[in-house]
Parts: structure tokens; sequence; C-alpha cells
């Protein structure tokens, strides 16, 4: 057979990437209350979106639940940490109510959108909130307030249609983790039909959002592929496979390890992208750079933008306890 080496594959390895520092943060939440209270330690809900992440912790002692309730009577003494994406505030309350003893890990970058949506709110401002209904933010932004003092607007058409209560008195904040350039196009609508409408006093998108969307669109033209190492459900690793079709890759697909890499896809390939959405692990960036070095010979380029040097303290209860990596 005719052996015409294949060119090596040029793989642009987009930097931010992965772990931001509200994940880090959270991780490090539930690790050091294993070592400062033993296990288990409850979590509710998926500290992070991401199951390497969550089966890692659970070696180490945590449980994961979706609701107080399932915390059986025996383990009310042991901690029960709440998930970086945020909770409504009826859950620290029943958290009391039950006497359980909880550590907040939610993002300190959702907890001010939480402070600005109640801002609006004690200056008379109906809320209107920008996010993806049933993520677990927006049901914990929306839970800071009152039933009914927040609506949902989702989309530019809801932008549309959508019919405040009182048309003069309206503000807005968002899920930190949109699309930078759907959010604009939302906020741009609801401004020409409202034009009273006030903004938060500082970007919800949160800087990790936002400089991953960044880099995935500056690698992105002249890329055949594009890989974003994400859950399914974790909607910042979502919006970058949508950056980067946008940008000008060919294809762009979500994956959660490289076993589930369709190699058919890269048969023709001879420039891709490859990026991590702020829950997703650098093993499992490495996991993959690995795999393309051994089917293709790789050669990985790096295409950085900017540097991100946010670091966020853990819980007052936790900051003796020495830090480790999971
Ligand atoms: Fe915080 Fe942004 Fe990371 Fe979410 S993506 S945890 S808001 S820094």
């Amino acid at each position: 057979s005719s052996s015409v080496a294949k060119k090596p594959i040029t793989l642009r390895l987009c930097g931010p990437r992965g772990f931001c520092a509200g994940v880090d943060r959270a991780i490090q939440i539930v690790v050091l209350a294993l070592k400062e209270y033993g296990a288990p330690v409850y979590v509710r809900h998926e500290i992070v979106h991401n199951r390497y992440v969550v089966e890692g912790l659970e070696a180490k002692g945590a449980i994961f639940v979706e609701e107080l309730d399932e915390i059986p009577a025996e383990h009310r003494k042991q901690p029960v940490v709440f998930s970086a994406h945020g909770v409504p505030k009826s859950v620290p309350a029943d958290a009391t109510e039950r006497n359980l003893f909880y550590l907040d890990a939610t993002c300190p970058l959702v907890s001010k959108v939480h402070k600005q949506a109640m801002r609006h709110q004690k200056l008379g401002r109906h809320v209107v909130l920008i996010g993806h209904a049933g993520h677990p933010e927006v049901i914990g932004t929306m839970g800071q307030l009152p039933e009914g003092a927040v609506s949902l607007v989702e989309t530019v058409e809801d932008a549309e249609t959508y019919m405040p209560p009182d048309a003069d008195n309206l503000g807005f904040v968002t899920q930190t983790t949109l699309s930078v350039d759907d959010t604009a196009g939302v906020i741009k609508r609801l401004h020409e039909r409202f034009p009273n409408l006030t903004a938060p006093a500082a970007d919800s998108i949160c800087y990790a959002t936002t400089n991953r969307q960044e880099a995935v669109k500056q690698a992105a033209p002249g890329c055949d592929h594009f890989i974003i190492v994400g859950a399914p459900n974790s909607s910042n690793s979502k919006r970058l496979v949508e950056v980067a079709l946008r940008a000008g890759a060919r294809k762009s697909v979500l994956v959660q390890r490289a076993s589930e890499i369709d190699w058919d896809d890269f048969a023709d390939v001879s420039t891709m992208g490859l990026s991590a959405g702020a829950s997703a692990p650098e093993v499992i960036v490495n996991e993959i750079i690995e795999a393309f070095r051994e089917r293709y010979g790789a050669v990985v380029e790096l295409a950085d933008t900017v540097e991100e040097t946010e670091n966020f303290l853990v819980n007052r209860e936790l900051r003796h306890v020495p830090l480790t990596t999971l």
C-alpha cells in the first residue's frame, strides 16, 4: 500500500481553559471538610458539573444528595456542602431548621449576582433574570427573592414578548455562564423595549466564562474540529461548543473523556482546537492530548489569551486546614 505519511494534526490548546477559581474553591471545600470532619461529608447536588470530580470525591467519602431530607438522622452532625452553583434561600433555612451543619460552596461570583438581584428589588425594581430554565444556578438566583419577584428570560424571542408588571421599574441580572454574544443580544432587545431597564452594577457573566469563550473564539477560525472537555449539563461548557462553531470551526463536540472521541471524525483533520469548561479537570485535557499524540502524532500549539490570577478563599471554618489537591 502507498504509505505517504499523514501530516500530523496541529492541536491548538486554548488558554485559559478548565477549572476556574470558583470550581477550584468548591472542590477544596469538600476535600478540606473531609479532612477536618472525617467521612461522610454530604454534598447537595453535584459540587460542580463533572462526573470525574464527583466520583473522585465519592471515593474520598463524599456522599452526593439532591435534597437535604436524604441525609440520614445519624449523620446530622456531619457537614453538608452546597454546590458552587448556589442555592435558593430556602435551602440554608431548611438546613438550620434540621439542625444541620452546612458549608456553602456557592461561588463568590454567583453570590455577587444574588446580591445584585436583591439590590434591584430593594430599589423597587422587578427583576429580570437572563438564564437557562432549570439550571441550578437559575433556581438559586430566583430563590433569593420571594416568589413572583423574578422573571426568567432565556432568548431574544422571550425578550420580544416579555410583559413586565411595571415597565419603568425593571432591573436585570444574568446567569454567570451564558454566551457573552447571545446575552448582549437579549439585553439589547430588552433595552429597546424598556429604556428604563437598569443593568446590575457589574457584569453577571463571570471572568472565567468570558475568558474561555474569548480564547475559543480566537482559536476556532481554520479549525476542522474543536473538542470541548465538559459535561452535558455544564452550561459554560455547552456555550464553548457554540462559540467554536460560530467562530468558524467546521465541527465541535463536547466530550467527557478521551474514550468518547469519535475517531472517524478526525480522518481528514489537519488543525483542531481543544479547550475545557470551567468544571473540567486538566487530567482529562491531558488524557485527550495524549490520545491525539498516539494516534496522529499531534503537535500542540498553545493558543493563550489572558492570564488568570483569581483565587477565592474557602469558608472561614476551613481556612486553617492545609490545602491539598484532588
Ligand atoms: Fe464562579 Fe464563574 Fe467558575 Fe461559575 S464559572 S464557579 S461563576 S468563576
